[in-house]
């Protein structure tokens, strides 16, 4: 009988000082675990009344301002933390820090006295809970995350929080390495070093590793730390607060600053919510609005641009790249071959560009940077479970990759069983006049319509100058790299205006699902042909429509009522058919369709030509500066190449 111990997989954690989460790796690669209520982040928080825990997680921490004497918030800071080198934290983090057995530092909260490994333990359950219940089996065994610089101490105090747990520790990972694990990176190729550059809530963590990939024998990837470098409080908590502050003084309330401002504590808290809020808005927005009301009739209502919000994030992000600096310098200045983005703060663009322009490449973000450390541990706890994924995924494309375009067909840029790296790029324009936004669907399937394909990514490409439909540029990149990390830039030519996004296309997929995605292409594959090829007419003769029907309008006075009978009935018909076309596309007929559009353009040839003669007449001037530019559409529309 095989062994229950055999099927139960090696989960990962990652013990975060103020989020925790647990993932899985099975053949369709790394996944995050959720809870009960579909969390992904489990705040490490515990409170304890009585003596006892009495909650653990978001209740634990929802009900801090309220219970903040029972309740133990990053713990981590103190783990494994002799009681004379962690007082010197105490105070700052609210928490009482007294001395423990064999001199540690142990918290106190409601009556309990506990060691930080006490409160960890209290997470790593929790979190185990929602693995076994997620997985269906046991999950006793766990590769769990700490901190590069993490010595001996704290690494035997993490260890011991697993064990209260119930779980066998079977590796502690560093978390930069587990970052890169989550990449894929060691996994093929020549050896790199790699920056991860961590900045949570708190704290920011920094380092240099060196990947050496496996070399054949087995023993998989060797991950060495040249330099690590951080600043336990420096976070993104620290702009809030000095978002905050600057806020307060605005409004004549705040010379002392938020802690010294005449306010109840519970405006306090909502104006750090606020701050939160406005700045997580400004990471995907220009501005945002921040309307708080801070008790005793004052109101604090404003707008505010992202311009405004960096100039006081930016202190804080030079202070990183600071420390950056050291790094490099304590690793002897390596060439750089990859930057690992970490940490919900990283989300910011201020950062993302401060840290591509200081290292000189372009961060990997397609993992997202809350998540990255959790997935990276499953990796490893998949590698040391002998779990492995099909070999035919990782050196080619496993499926083929595209844009939806308008009207919901496909445009494929890279075809499956594409080695990697793989590149390509195609044009697209806008189907709608004066369209100053673009739309990008990233997809991957075999199928004809992105609905029958896996959505991989949305994005939009922004501040576009308003243009008539067609003549807007879009140049549309894919680039898959060794690690199979996909790459999406679209930028517009004329205003240079340009967006990206990056994504793992191999994960979530496995090797039957694959298989599955083929056979259904074969299956559908006539009747997918017969939509596309409809709904690429109907994109392209809505141009042709509305051009010639526009051009009619201007110079219908000067033509045969002939000719202008003749016009208007086949743009009827071909009105109709459009229609149709995006109603009801199986029942369109394509040939017919094609005729009807060859037969509007014969029509036209008068409305045309009346329409130049009208324009230079009028303007004078050389028609050749609007040169046709592409001939597919995307999420937008292609120009008929007449
Ligand atoms: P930690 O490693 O300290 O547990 P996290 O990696 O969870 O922290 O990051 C939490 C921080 O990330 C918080 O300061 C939060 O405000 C910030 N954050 C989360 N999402 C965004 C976003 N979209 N833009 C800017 N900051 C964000
Ligand atoms: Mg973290």
């Amino acid at each position: 009988m095989e062994g229950a111990e055999a099927r139960e997989p090696i989960i990962g954690i990652d013990l975060g000082t103020t989020h925790s989460l647990v993932a899985v790796c099975d053949a369709a690669g790394p996944r995050v675990i959720e809870g009960p209520a579909g969390e992904r982040l489990l705040p490490s928080v515990v409170r304890y009344s009585n003596g006892r825990v009495s909650a653990v997680g978001s209740d634990a921490r929802k009900g801090a301002a309220e219970f903040p004497d029972q309740t133990i918030a990053s713990a981590k800071r103190w783990m494994g933390r002799a009681h004379g080198e962690a007082s010197a934290l105490d105070g700052a983090f609210g928490v009482e820090v007294v001395a423990g057995p064999r001199g540690l530092a142990a918290l106190r909260a409601g009556g309990a006295t506990v060691l930080p490994q006490e409160v960890a333990a209290v997470v790593l359950a929790e979190l185990r809970g929602w693995a076994e219940r997620a997985l269906g089996c046991a999950a006793r065994r766990a590769v769990i995350t700490v901190p590069a610089y993490f010595d001996d101490g704290q690494r035997q105090a993490t260890r011991d929080a697993a064990r209260l747990a119930g779980i066998e520790a079977v590796r502690l990972v560093p978390e930069p390495t587990a970052a890169a694990l989550a990449y894929g990176l060691g996994r093929r190729g020549h050896p790199e070093t790699i920056v991860v550059y961590d900045l949570g809530g708190g704290t920011f963590d920094v380092s240099v590793l060196e990947v050496t990939p496996d070399d054949g024998s087995g023993a998989g990837a060797m991950f060495r730390v040249l330099a690590t470098h951080g600043d336990t409080r420096l976070g993104g908590d620290d702009i809030d607060r000095a978002l905050a502050e600057r806020l307060l003084a605005e409004a004549g309330l705040g010379s002392a600053g938020l802690d010294g401002a005449s306010l109840a504590p519970a405006s306090r808290q909502a104006l750090r919510d606020f701050a939160e809020s406005a700045k997580i808005a400004l990471s995907t927005r220009d501005s945002a609005t921040v309307d708080v009301d801070l008790g005793g009739g004052a109101r604090l209502s404003r707008s505010l641009l992202r311009s405004e919000f960096e100039a006081i994030a930016r202190p804080f992000v030079e202070r990183t790249i600071e420390l950056c600096r050291r790094a490099l310098d304590d690793a002897g200045n390596p060439h750089l071959d990859r930057v690992v983005l970490v940490g919900g703060s990283t989300r910011m663009p201020l950062v993302r560009q401060e840290v591509a322009r200081f290292f000189g490449v372009e961060p990997y973000t397609a993992l997202d940077p809350d998540m990255v450390v959790a997935l990276g541990a499953a990796v490893q706890g998949a590698l040391l479970g002998g779990v492995r994924r099909d070999a035919l995924l990782l050196d080619v494309i496993p499926l083929s990759l595209g844009i939806e375009t308008v009207g919901g067909a496909v445009a494929k840029l890279l075809m499956r069983n594409s080695a990697i790296p793989a590149f390509a790029r195609e044009m697209f324009s806008t189907s709608v006049d004066n369209q100053t936004a673009v739309r990008l669907h990233v997809v991957q399937g075999e199928r004809e319509m992105a609905a029958d394909c896996r959505s991989l990514a949305r994005f939009e490409l922004r501040n576009i100058p308003p243009m008539p439909a067609g003549i807007p540029q879009v140049e549309v990149d894919f680039t898959v790299d060794a690690n199979g990390v996909l790459q999406v830039r679209a930028g517009e030519r004329r205003s240079g205006q340009r967006a990206s996004v990056q994504v793992v296309p191999s994960y979530g997929l496995t090797a039957e699902e694959v298989e599955r995605m083929e056979r259904e292409s074969l299956t559908h594959a006539r009747d997918d042909m017969r939509r596309h090829r409809v709904i690429d007419l109907a994109v392209n003769a809505s141009l042709d429509v509305k051009w010639i029907g526009d051009a009619l309008e201007r110079v219908r006075a000067h033509l045969d009522t002939a000719v202008v009978e003749s016009v208007d009935q086949e743009l009827h018909r071909v009105r109709a058919l459009i229609a149709l076309a995006k109603s009801a596309p199986e029942s369109v007929d394509a040939n017919a369709f094609q005729q009807a559009k060859e037969a509007l353009d014969r029509a036209s040839v008068p409305v045309h030509e009346s329409a130049i003669a009208a324009s230079l007449r009028a303007e004078q001037q050389a028609a050749g500066s609007s040169e046709p530019n592409s001939e597919r559409g995307g999420g937008v529309a292609p120009r008929s190449p007449s």
